[in-house]
């Protein structure tokens, strides 16, 4: 039997982790990335659902490079706008039961291990301008190529995704999540090991650890002043204040109700592509992950290739959905009156606290 290819377009978190699990399944994988380069971005936490589908579906080798670059996350506090700390949550139990808890990482150290994990080179400044359901793809210099399957990893924009959807459906974003977001040394203002979550009147603010004695801290707000800190307690300002301004990042989310069936033919789709979902829970990226995760084990034990694609797409649509609106349902929560919402957090038993936390990071019972 010849050999299967699959292009993946965009060399995201998702495309390159699929790409990885692919080559170890021995198919001739091309991944096509309309940036020039590597693209940047500050952090995110990735949680036990798809460092587990990693090594399920890529092995032990992808997973021990991925944990190198990652600080791994124990515990997380709780503080409210009308007092102190209102709650915490113990994180071991994710390492006891998984053997991983979640983990802080740069996205740059994540891209970076994923593209050496890729087992294939990326092609950077391809850009995708249509892709068919016979599984062609046409390249905005007029380039055509062909591979038995065709993933749409290109993010909450997707031309892939434009190109399945049927004639005058609107696909507009609007109303996207703002955030600032920095990495900084820690510099002694913040010794905590865990993550730590202030929920303002105006918004959240969350800090993290990473590897290497930095933070990372988000502020929620326009992106179109400055972060200031301002309204933040002390140590949230301290690490606004030292962070330098190339380690100053805007972030922009959007989310979009998953469709059930998100592909056609040849062609599918995998992560921001398919269903972005709002970053209040901590798992797009997871997400993209654990698509990849389960589209790879689909593919390894088929026949029929497109078959294979619709049962990813069906196996994946109660997941997705349901963690687009626990995303969503975390946003109304913080967005809550702080007296009300405070006393809410802070009365809940620490078990459902936990769980309302932690449900969606636990990884899906086929990687377990
Ligand atoms: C502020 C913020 C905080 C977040 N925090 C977390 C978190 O803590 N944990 C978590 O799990 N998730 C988090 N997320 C979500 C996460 O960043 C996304 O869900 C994730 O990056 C999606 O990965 P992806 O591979 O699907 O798409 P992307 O990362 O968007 O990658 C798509 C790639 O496709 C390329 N591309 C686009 N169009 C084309 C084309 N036509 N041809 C070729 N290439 C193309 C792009 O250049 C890009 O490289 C956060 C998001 C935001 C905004």
């Amino acid at each position: 039997m010849s050999r299967r290819s699959a292009i993946i377009v965009g060399s995201g978190v998702g495309g390159l982790t699929l790409a990885g699990m692919l080559t170890r399944q021995d198919w001739d994988v091309t991944v096509l990335e309309r940036s020039a380069e590597r693209r940047d971005g500050l952090a995110i936490t990735i949680w036990p659902n798809a460092l587990r589908a990693v090594r399920l579906s890529g092995g032990d080798d992808m997973y021990e490079a991925l944990l190198k670059v990652c600080q791994p996350i124990g515990s997380a506090r709780m503080f409210g706008a009308t007092k102190g700390q209102i709650a915490s949550i113990d994180l071991r139990f994710l390492q006891d039961t998984y053997g991983v808890t979640g983990q802080g990482v740069t996205r740059a150290e994540l891209l970076d291990t994923l593209i050496a994990q890729a087992g294939t080179d990326i092609r950077f400044g391809a850009d995708v301008i249509r892709a068919d359901t016979d599984g062609t793809v046409t390249l905005a210099d007029g380039e055509v190529l062909r591979a038995d399957v065709v993933v749409g990893a290109d993010g909450v924009g997707s031309t892939v995704r434009r190109g399945l959807l049927p004639p005058g459906q609107d696909d507009r974003r609007e109303n996207p999540l703002e955030s600032w977001q920095g990495v900084v040394d820690r510099g002694g203002s913040w010794t905590y090991e865990g993550t730590d979550f202030h929920f303002g009147r105006k918004g959240t603010c969350g800090i993290m650890p990473l590897t290497r004695d930095r933070v990372y801290w988000f502020v929620d707000g326009s992106i179109n002043e400055p972060p200031t800190g301002d309204g933040w307690p002390e140590v949230v300002r301290d690490l606004v204040a030292r962070t330098p301004n190339k380690q100053l990042f805007p972030g922009q989310a959007w989310d979009r109700r998953p469709v059930r069936n998100w592909g056609r033919g040849r062609v599918t789709l995998l992560g921001d592509a398919a269903h972005p979902i709002l970053p209040t829970i901590g798992q797009g990226a997871c997400m993209a992950m654990e698509d990849a995760g389960v589209l790879a084990a689909r593919l390894a034990r088929a026949d029929d290739l497109v078959a294979a694609l619709r049962t990813y797409e069906d196996d994946r649509y109660p997941r997705v959905l349901k963690h687009f609106e626990r995303a969503r349902g975390m946003l109304r929560m913080r967005s809550l009156p702080a007296p009300v919402r405070d006393r809410m957090m802070g009365g809940m038993p620490r078990a459902l606290l936990t769980r309302l936390f932690t449900r969606s990071t636990l990884p899906l019972p086929e990687f377990r």
